[in-house]
């Protein structure tokens, strides 16, 4: 096995060990949930996500209640989400597109996904992986920036990032290893400050290597 193979292997092995069973931060209960939760995600916390969610699903459980619903009425639920017009507006287009065509069901698969007002490839990726267990690995700023950082993948652009890690991750640990990269890069490989001193990884890291080892010896 070539080095760079048997270190991708290894980094993919601690991060299965540490973040095992890790799974979506958001909070739903059914895959509509997931995608409306998904859509609000967006430019926002899953944490602050998750404080909007519980009422809002409470009291609009199911794509025929929120997809009569007018903008105003959605927005003031969904304010503190940030970008919260056109959210609205997205949502309540998807959800009248999920009663036209679907039968009021989200639809499972990426390509059909990505065709809903507000659901870019990011958004179709976590909805079809968490919720349909469709492989699929959805590059986030977290995951483009960890992977990235492991050499995980060499690339300049979310797309280029995931087509690297489908290539370098095999099949059937791509939706796990993308929350195990998120756990990872919300917890230890912060954007600004990442505590490459208590990391795991760093044996294995390029960035560690070349960035902060460098400038150690
Ligand atoms: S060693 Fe540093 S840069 Fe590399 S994964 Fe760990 S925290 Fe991130």
């Amino acid at each position: 096995m070539d080095k760079n193979k048997e270190n991708i292997g290894k980094i993919l092995e601690i991060l299965e060990k540490n973040y095992y069973g890790a799974g979506s931060e958001l909070v739903f209960n059914n895959p509509f949930q997931l995608l409306i939760a998904t859509i609000l995600s967006a430019q926002c916390t899953d944490r602050q996500v998750n404080r909007v969610t519980p009422e809002l699903f409470e009291r609009y459980p199911t794509a025929e209640e929120m997809a009569r619903l007018e903008p105003e009425e959605l927005e003031k639920h969904i304010r503190s989400c940030g970008f919260y017009k056109t959210k609205a507006r997205n949502i309540i287009a998807t959800c009248k597109i999920l009663m036209e065509e679907y039968e009021g069901k989200v639809p499972g698969d990426i390509k059909t996904l990505q065709t809903l007002p507000g659901v870019g490839r990011k958004t179709a990726n976590v909805v079809a992986s968490n919720a349909f267990g469709v492989p699929a690995i959805a590059v986030d700023t977290h995951v483009f920036r960890v992977s990235n950082r492991l050499g995980l993948a060499n690339a300049r652009n979310v797309l280029e990032t995931e087509k690297q890690l489908m290539e370098n991750v095999p099949v059937e640990k791509w939706s796990a290893a993308h929350n195990w990269i998120i756990h990872h890069g919300r917890r230890i490989c912060n954007a600004r400050k990442p505590k490459c001193n208590i990391c795991f990884l760093s044996p294995y890291c390029s960035y560690y290597h070349d960035e902060i080892k460098g400038y150690e010896l």
